[in-house]
């Protein structure tokens, strides 16, 4: 099979309400579309969800660097990934969610071509998948009452909590929480970067006993040594990276300095399900689980990352709630997958499952 013609679609939507983490307020995106066509006339859709403050992206750079890249991918096989990748990452620096655009429309056009499902391409069995659903920074009383609601009428088990802009808000917000949920319900915070390291070591006392499982990028982004020392005093509560973990290379690093417990592995940051395998492989030799995260994503690259969430055995968590924040009639993407309560079933049609409209 052979890549005969590239094109790109940018689709805005608009989110429900405002989500506001420690870096910024969200209230709308950008994404873009790509569809590979082939010479057997088979399909593939991908999704690039460029996140500045994150991925250094937009729409437009990302549709520009597919521009650039596309003369040297017509005329590849999209079963041939690692050659794909390499003639990428040779091309431009970075620019994750462009490379991750391409890697998903080639995954979707494997499974097609395959018969199979993308997540038995990646070596799963089951397509059930449990995640979690994420409360943004809001008044105390307000979270609390919106984490009792997800879980007594949306059932959901596991609520991640944003931090990182007032410390005395945050326990404020978490003890209300706490108090609203139950001793049953899983907890986790992110604090996007929002903590110094001495404060992350004080917070993290707190966290623990407030039953908070997990503590995602309380630091800078850059700061691995001082999240190897937040780790060495963690009592209780894993210390997870986000922000801090883009390529492989990263997760090598974190792994080998000891800072860290779980990889939030978005396909956004890695630039798709194959460096985000290579992640998993990379944190499972060192004993560190991984969790599959999201930008505001569509069902397109979510089914991606849940499916990678089914096929790995130290991908442990989910965090694939984007399609909740916005109206999905607007993005022209349907399928992939069904939800039951908190709990994901993937499509068991050929490659993602999705219908798009492009
Ligand atoms: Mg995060």
């Amino acid at each position: 099979m052979i890549i005969t013609a590239i094109d790109t679609k940018k689709i805005k939507i608009k989110l429900l309400g405002e989500f506001k983490v420690a870096f910024g307020t969200v209230s709308t995106v950008e994404n873009v579309l790509v569809k590979i066509s082939t010479d057997e006339g088979i399909t593939g859709y991908g999704e690039a969800s460029p996140f500045a403050p994150v991925t250094g992206e937009t729409s437009e750079s990302v549709i520009a660097l597919i521009d650039m890249l596309r003369p040297g991918l017509v005329g590849k096989n999209p079963f041939a990934l690692d050659d794909i990748h390499t003639l990428m990452d040779k091309a431009v620096h970075g620019n994750p969610a462009a490379k991750c655009g391409i890697d998903l429309a080639c995954y979707d056009l494997i499974g097609k071509s395959s018969g199979k499902p993308v997540y038995q391409i990646l070596g799963g069995g089951s397509g059930i998948v449990q995640s979690d659903i994420t409360i943004g920074i809001g008044e105390p009383e307000q979270m609390a009452q919106e984490a009792a609601h997800l879980v007594k009428d949306l059932g959901y088990h596991i609520l991640k909590i944003k931090v990182g802009i007032d410390p005395v808000q945050d326990i404020k917000a978490l003890t209300l929480i706490r108090k609203a949920v139950g001793e049953e319900v899983r907890l986790r915070v992110d604090a996007n970067q929002g903590y110094t390291a001495a404060l992350a070591v004080k917070m993290l006392d707190k966290f623990a006993s407030l039953g908070i499982e997990a503590a995602e990028q309380c630091l800078p982004d850059w700061d691995i040594d001082g999240s190897a020392l937040v780790h060495s005093k963690a009592r209780g509560v894993g210390i997870m990276l986000d922000e801090s973990i883009h390529s492989p290379h990263d997760a090598a690093r974190a792994c080998k300095l000891d800072a860290v417990d779980t990889i939030n592995i978005k396909l956004m940051k890695c630039g798709g399900l194959y460096p985000g395998s290579q992640i998993s492989a990379i944190a499972n030799s060192f004993g560190v689980t991984c969790m599959v995260g999201c930008m505001i994503e569509t069902r397109l690259a979510l089914s991606a990352g849940i499916s990678l969430v089914a096929a790995r055995h130290n991908v442990t968590d989910a965090d694939c709630d984007s399609f909740l924040f916005f109206d999905e009639a607007q993005a022209g993407v349907s399928g992939g997958f069904t939800v039951e309560g908190d709990t994901f079933h993937l499509s068991d049609s050929p490659g993602f499952g999705v219908e798009v409209d492009f």
